[in-house]
């Protein structure tokens, strides 16, 4: 009933050379009809040339953020309009790195997950918590308090429409992986929360995906694909995973 989808998140990496060679391989390795989605997300400043190189292939295009705005003078901003307009589908919304890095509030992220909804991109809500939540047992609760903000503001129903990825601190970018049990406890939690409308949404899990562990995280009933960052560079890897999903 849930089609898989694996997202591709390039974050700072990659220069023209680097994205089109990734591009040119991507396309290769994925022709033909899918079972499972892809989405790719460059730097905002690829995307338009991920867009072109992309074509009519069945590979998506996302961004890795959006502004909250809509026009006006926000000078260094990207709205949700501009991408759409470029070509994107998708925009990944309250990553863990811009909640940490950019003091990003649960509150800000309910404004750019409106705002993409609005521009009618799909927004990829990130929730997890670190690892001291986790060891102090308020995993689930961290995850409520962090969807609610967004339903508060947007409601449940909204945010069933969009992809919600479950993105644990502690695994993103360690190569420590959540074992696939603890993966689909708070998937199982989120479809929950999400009510009547959380049936149809898809809920990916991120942290430290390879081709060697995807398919056990696959197997699990509420996990419906992955937003994968590292092996995402390696056109191979990204592939093998997206295979997985299938
Ligand atoms: C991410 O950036 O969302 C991510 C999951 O990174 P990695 O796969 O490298 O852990």
């Amino acid at each position: 009933m849930r089609r898989p989808i694996v997202i591709g998140n390039w974050k700072l990496h990659g220069d023209q050379q680097f994205v089109s060679g990734l591009l040119r391989e991507l396309m290769t390795g994925w022709v033909g009809v899918h079972r499972a989605e892809v989405v790719i997300c460059p730097s905002y400043i690829h995307v338009d040339m991920a867009c072109r190189a992309l074509g009519h292939s069945n590979i998506g295009l996302g961004a890795q953020d959006v502004s909250p705005f809509i026009e006006g003078a926000y000078t260094g901003e990207v709205s949700a309009a501009m991408l759409h307009d470029l070509g994107c589908q998708y925009a990944i919304i309250g990553h863990s790195e811009r909640r940490r890095w950019y003091g990003e509030t649960n509150e800000l992220i309910a404004r750019k997950f409106e705002s993409a909804q609005e521009a009618r991109l799909v927004p990829i809500l990130c929730v997890g918590e670190s690892a001291k939540e986790r060891e102090q047992g308020i995993t689930l609760d961290v995850i409520d308090r962090q969807i609610k903000a967004v339903a508060d503001y947007c409601s449940y129903e909204r945010i069933a429409r969009g992809v919600i990825a479950y993105e644990p601190l502690w695994a993103v970018g360690t190569g420590k992986i959540a074992s696939p049990q603890q993966a689909q406890q708070v998937h199982e939690f989120i479809r929950d929360r999400l009510g009547a409308a959380g049936v149809v949404t898809r809920i990916v899990y991120g942290g430290s995906v390879t081709p060697q562990n995807a398919r056990a995280m696959f197997e699990m009933p509420d996990i419906d694909g992955a937003l994968v960052g590292g092996a995402a560079l390696r056109a191979n890897d990204f592939l093998e995973i997206c295979r997985a999903a299938e």
